[in-house]
């Protein structure tokens, strides 16, 4: 079975979580399977190798599963984005609209090295609304955004479309 098949043959569809009406991919059966992620993680690294990356920044907290192993295969510094009021020390912070109100993700101001090429990484690709965000941050910290990768992008929401103002080099691995 090719990588894409094997990987929709475990994530599992939960219908109406959080909220009635979504269709939530749940990635939990894919982190019981070792092999299938170290097949994953080649496979992003290999799709990053070119882009001449400086760190991985993943977004709280499933962007943190693969986000984090990623940046050890491509032996660079690891940023975590979190949501706010969760890292201790002095944070740069950037607010966003959701569907219904805002939100606000942080980093910590000495995250990044000026200018660094940073690869933003989440669970999954929808509106672009989180990953668009995170890449607002991570210009507020001096750093530039030099690609995306995602485990899963849902086509139809157009979050490709609206990440394309940063970059065209967005890794996906499966898509609906
Ligand atoms: P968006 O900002 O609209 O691109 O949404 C992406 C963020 O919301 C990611 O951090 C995902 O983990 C989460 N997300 C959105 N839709 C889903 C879904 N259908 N299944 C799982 N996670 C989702």
């Amino acid at each position: 079975m090719e990588l894409q098949e094997q990987i929709k043959s475990v994530i599992r569809d939960v219908p109406d979580f959080p909220e009635v009406g979504i269709l939530f991919k749940d990635i939990t059966p894919v982190l019981q399977k070792p092999q299938l992620c170290s097949h994953m993680l080649d496979y992003l690294a290999k799709q990053c190798a070119k882009l001449n990356i400086g760190a991985v920044a993943a977004i709280e907290s499933r962007g943190f599963m693969f986000g984090f192993p990623l940046a050890l295969r491509l032996g660079v510094p690891f940023i975590p984005i979190r949501k706010k009021g969760k890292l201790p020390y002095d944070v740069v912070s950037h607010d966003y609209t959701l569907e219904y109100g805002t939100a606000s993700i942080e980093a910590h101001t000495d995250a990044i090295e000026a200018g660094a090429r940073v690869l933003i990484h989440d669970d999954l690709l929808a509106t672009g609304g989180t990953a668009g965000a995170a890449a607002e941050l991570i210009h507020k910290l001096g750093g530039t955004v030099a690609g995306f990768s995602f485990l899963i992008e849902l086509e139809f929401l157009g979050g490709r479309k609206k990440l394309s103002a940063y970059t065209q080099d967005i890794t996906t691995l499966v898509s609906y």
